[in-house]
């Protein structure tokens, strides 16, 4: 079998997409060197090796060292030295290199080749002792640390040590005596700690380091960084061998590393650093303070070194040239290490570099607008949760963090205020002109308007899915859940986290993307919405097939998701204006009634209200569908449970406390998820749906007069089983339409169509579809009902099953395509079996999810709804899905 692929001199055996075989670092030096890029030769044995060491009991195929050697010799004669010669040493570094970038894989081991003899010949051959013995320090003590596991403390003492004793300052400062002191130290210590001498047989040097790397591919750090990254075991790792070249032979060299665009804002422009007179890691080690690449840098950042580009103006244009053809011919931003050995600059590694979600953007669409890319491929490498982050306030980068607590990063986005313990003072404070954050045990929705007022929301218990999470993503407001280790004590208004007491009236932050609370106010950056992140939106638009559509129920939110670019409302959820300030009142009157014509005349005060809400919503909608669906929660959801409310809502609708009492009581269910609601709720009040219905039918006709652009009011019945429930309501709803149309002379168009939220209506879908004009998916619901599990409580043991990896993911978050998928494919199929061409779409909170967003795409909906926060990024994976 071929274990080895070699590179060097223009040519390569392999090639970037051997990356499997070869690991990144590999295929892309055989790049490289094939694209004629000055690229020490060397070559990679390849993951396929690694592989067979760990089958074979850590041993290597018979055939594997005769290939090394041939490789050895190859690159021996292209460079005129050969490995071990005594006379003309050929020096090599020994790089490990996975698939994926692996930080807990083992460190790279330079100037391999060195003993007390090829020393001599390297310092005779280059005419410096000095740069010969550095060299040699550096080997001894990185193979000693890498190969033999010492720690670097044994060196660092010596070297510190021997500096202070003889008054140098710095490494620079050493002369060939001195390092040659120093390697004599260290070799003794190499010998004292090992009880044998350091190697100085090359061969074993060498294959003491290529077993150093295979073993680091299974070593405790590389473990875990994979199972952190979910990179398989059975990939292995590939080791690299490559002639040696120096950056630490004076004045005239150097090593340094670079992007080809800021990595943090995306800029185009080269940035990097480097050092003269250095190798390998010194850059990044931070012995010396790197110098800046470019003179605009330099002068950016007020340094007096010089940079690169002043420095060696020759190298700098070079390095220049290359870092444009290399992102020509990688198409994406380059990370990479070079070395200069006395002005000759040469190739050491390139990769895409990683980059902030910012950069990403910025980088992906200049380089569609240059031409480098098609806008399609500019919009598959947006990660749509990365673009979450771009969409809201955020901490300031170089901000400090002050963290005293850390829950959930439950809705992205920083926000900061006085924090305050109950939804009323909150909408106090907020009205009084402050900034707040709601300090919650948990929420429930009597705490909606304090979440509306607060602009972040911060909860002790609850997961991803809890109310608060959920409600605060939809108002795109950050929020941080289940910080566990925050005791808020309502009764003295402070919460404990930690050392610290916090009472109402301090101020804090949160940060929504990372989870953590932050004492004080910490510095922000607003988000951009225009530039580049328009250009990304344009061309997501130019690909997707799906519609895209919001979830909103108040002006503020549909204005929001107009802007957001919102193609329609999927979900106006008609409860949430129920418990609109002025209408509780009535609402509550009308679930007290004795009889229907108490009902009725409760309902007959929240008409106008209801068509002025309905007004205003088809209003910015103009031209655009709207779905709205018909009350669904139970009805005891708006009267207060506490013993303490009771007396005052009693008062406020003139009811005897008793009374309402014993219709709380009555009203009580078991099961209220399972309960009565949805539809059940129209088929035994059916009042409340007509009153509903004549709102919506009338607002439609208003606001059409109004814009000139009629809205097709969508009319949605929640909860439906079966097909005989649509039946009845829809019936009712006809009735109403053909009633107001009588009355106004007017012929609205309308649809009428259902959730299919139940495992019954899923599978049902055919017949249901012979009623219905259109299907909306509540995921949230079918997820609960598919799988039994309610999710107001799934929190305490859901997150176990995702970590023992009973499910792959939280259901709630990502649709369970298995299951709960294959109910909603079966639906749509036996849907358009009765009724071709029926629009689907889909509600739940899944709407917003990019994955399930790619699933909804498979079975071919029309449309998906999210929160208005998250259309862009719907917006976005939708145009990911259909590429
Ligand atoms: P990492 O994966 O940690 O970046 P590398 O294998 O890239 O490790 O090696 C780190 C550094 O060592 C390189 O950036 C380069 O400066 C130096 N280096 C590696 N190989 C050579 C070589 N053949 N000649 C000179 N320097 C080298
Ligand atoms: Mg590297
Ligand atoms: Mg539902």
């Amino acid at each position: 079998a071929k274990w080895v692929y070699t590179f060097g001199d223009g040519k390569a055996e392999g090639a970037a997409d051997m990356r499997d075989l070869l690991g990144g670092k590999g295929a892309n030096l055989a790049e490289m060197s094939s694209l004629g890029l000055p690229v020490p030769p060397g070559f990679t044995i390849t993951t396929e090796v690694c592989t067979w060491y760990y089958a074979n009991g850590q041993a290597y195929p018979d055939d594997l060292k005769g290939q090394v050697d041939e490789a050895l010799s190859h690159v021996g004669r292209l460079v005129g030295r050969g490995f071990g010669d005594a006379d003309n040493p050929l020096l090599v570094s020994v790089r490990s290199g996975a698939r994926a970038s692996m930080p807990g894989m083992m460190d790279t081991v330079l100037n391999l080749g060195l003993n007390d003899v090829t020393v001599e010949a390297l310092a005779a051959r280059a005419g410096d002792r000095r740069f010969a013995y550095d060299s040699y320090r550096r080997f001894i003590q990185m193979y000693s640390n890498v190969v033999l596991g010492l720690d670097h403390h044994n060196f660092e003492d010596i070297l510190e040590i021997y500096k202070e004793t003889n008054g140098h300052e710095l490494d620079t400062d050493l002369s060939s005596q001195d390092w040659q002191e120093i390697v004599r130290q260290y070799k003794t210590r190499v010998e004292e700690e090992l009880g044998e001498p350091f190697p100085q047989d090359p061969s074993a040097q060498l294959w003491g380091a290529i077993g150093a790397v295979f073993g680091s591919w299974r070593n405790q750090r590389a473990n875990t960084y994979r199972r952190l990254h979910n990179i398989p075991e059975s990939w292995g790792t590939a080791v690299n061998v490559q002639a040696m070249v120096f950056g630490n032979m004076g004045e005239t060299s150097a090593t340094g590393v670079a992007f080809t665009r800021n990595p943090s804002t995306g800029e185009n422009s080269l940035y990097g650093e480097f050092l003269v007179n250095a190798q390998g890691e010194d850059v990044v080690a931070g012995i010396r303070t790197p110098q800046d690449l470019t003179e605009a840098a330099r002068v950016a950042a007020g340094s007096s070194k010089s940079s690169l580009e002043s420095l060696m103006p020759e190298s700098f244009a070079e390095f220049n040239r290359i870092c444009g053809i290399l992102e020509t011919h990688y198409r994406d931003m380059q990370d990479l290490e070079f070395t200069i050995e006395q002005g000759k600059l040469w190739m050491l590694q390139t990769r895409a570099g990683k980059r902030t979600a910012k950069a990403a953007l910025r980088v992906a669409v200049e380089m569609a607008e240059e031409g480098l890319v098609t806008p399609e491929e500019a919009v598959r490498r947006i990660d749509p949760a990365a673009l979450d982050q771009l969409l809201h306030p955020t901490i300031a980068p170089n901000a400090e963090r002050n963290a005293i607590a850390r829950g959930l990063p439950a809705s992205p986005g920083a926000a900061q205020g006085e924090i305050v313990f109950d939804a009323d003072t909150a909408e106090k404070m907020r009205a009084d002109g402050h900034a707040v954050i709601l300090v919650r045990v948990e929420t429930s929705p009597e705490d909606i308007h304090g979440m509306h007022a607060a602009e972040g929301i911060l909860t002790t218990r609850g997961g991803m899915t809890s109310h608060a999470a959920v409600v605060a993503r939809g108002m795109g407001k950050p929020c941080v859940s289940g910080a566990g280790m925050i005791r808020v004590d309502y009764a003295r208004g402070t919460m404990v986290a930690g050392g610290t007491t916090l009472r109402k009236g301090d101020v804090i932050t949160i940060d929504g993307a990372t989870g953590e609370v932050l004492l004080g106010k910490v510095p922000m950056q607003q988000p951009e919405l225009s530039g580049e992140f328009a250009s990304l939106m344009k061309f997501a638009d130019g690909t997707r097939r799906m519609k895209v559509r919001a979830n909103a129920e108040t002006p503020a939110d549909a204005r929001t998701a107009r802007e957001f670019g919102a193609e329609g409302i999927g979900l106006c959820r008609t409860e949430h204006m129920f418990f609109e300030e002025g209408r509780i009142v009535a609402v509550r009157e009308m679930i007290l009634a004795d009889a229907e014509s108490g009902r009725r005349a409760a309902l007959a005060k929240i008409l106008p209200m209801q068509r002025q809400d309905f007004r205003e919503l088809f209003e910015i909608m103009a031209g655009l569908p709207v779905t709205i669906r018909l009350l669904d929660p139970p009805l005891h959801e708006f009267l207060p449970h506490e013993e303490e409310d009771l007396a005052e809502v009693a008062a406020s609708i003139g009811a005897d406390i008793e009374k309402l009492r014993a219709r709380v009581q009555d009203m009580h269910e078991f099961n209220p998820m399972l309960g009565h609601r949805g539809c059940r709720l129209g088929i035994t009040y059916p009042e409340i749906y007509e009153m509903q219905a004549r709102a919506i039918f009338e607002a439609a006709i208003e606001a059409a007069d109004k814009t000139g652009s009629p809205v097709t009011p969508e009319i949605m019945v929640p909860l439906v089983a079966t097909r005989e429930e649509l039946d009845v309501l829809k019936q009712r709803i006809v009735a109403v339409a053909e009633a107001v149309n009588r009355e106004k002379g007017t012929a609205i168009e309308y649809q009428i169509g259902t959730m299919i939220e139940l495992p019954r209506a899923a599978l049902r879908a055919a017949e249901i579809a012979e009623t219905a004009e259109f299907f909306s998916f509540g995921t949230n619901d079918l997820t609960q009902t598919t799988f039994g599990i309610s999710r107001d409580d799934s929190a305490r043991f859901l997150a176990e099953y995702v970590e023992k990896g009973l499910l792959p993911v939280d259901p709630f978050v990502t649709l369970d395509r298995d299951g709960v998928g294959e109910l909603v494919r079966t639906a749509a199929e036996r849907g358009r079996s009765t009724r071709p061409g029926i629009k689907l779409g889909i509600c739940g909170e899944h709407g917003g999810d990019p994955d399930s967003i790619a699933f909804c795409e498979t079975i071919g909906l029309d449309y998906v709804s999210c929160s208005p926060y998250r259309v862009p990024i719907a917006r976005l994976a939708a145009a990911q899905a259909a590429l």
